[in-house]
Order: C-alpha cells, then sequence, then structure tokens
C-alpha cells in the first residue's frame, strides 16, 4: 500500500502528519508528500488510510499500481 498526494488540491493544512507523520510530511515548500515506500505494517496503514479520510480537499489518494 503507498498513497499519493495531489499537490493541485492540497492546501498545506499538515493533518495528514499531524495523523501519521510515518507517511505523509510537509516539505519546505508546505505542501504535503506521501513517502516513496510501500507500507506494510497494519498499524501504520490504519493511521494513514484516517489521514487520507480526513484530508480536509481529499488531496490523497491510495497508489493503486504497486511498484
Ligand atoms: S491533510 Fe490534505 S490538505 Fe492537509 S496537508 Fe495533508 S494532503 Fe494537504
Amino acid at each position: 500500500m503507498k498513497f499519493k498526494v495531489d499537490k493541485d488540491t492540497c492546501i498545506g493544512c499538515g493533518a495528514c502528519e499531524a495523523i501519521c507523520d510515518e507517511v505523509f510530511e510537509i516539505t519546505d515548500d508546505g505542501y504535503a508528500v506521501a513517502k516513496d515506500e510501500k507500507i506494510t505494517d497494519d498499524e501504520v496503514k490504519e493511521k494513514a488510510i484516517s489521514a487520507m479520510e480526513g484530508c480536509p480537499t481529499e488531496a490523497i489518494h491510495e497508489e493503486t499500481k504497486e511498484a
């Protein structure tokens, strides 16, 4: 499982990082990015999904294509 943040939609509110900083971080440009690595830990997955569902602009998407 992997996530992707749509930079055009993200408003940089920081909620995703607050919920799951294992996956999401706010970069120097003020917007969130998702770490480009597959998430294997179930607890982290749950938090990342909560962050995705909690994003106010729905900027977070699950990457369906597993790399
Ligand atoms: S919760 Fe959504 S809008 Fe807020 S920083 Fe994260 S991706 Fe951007």
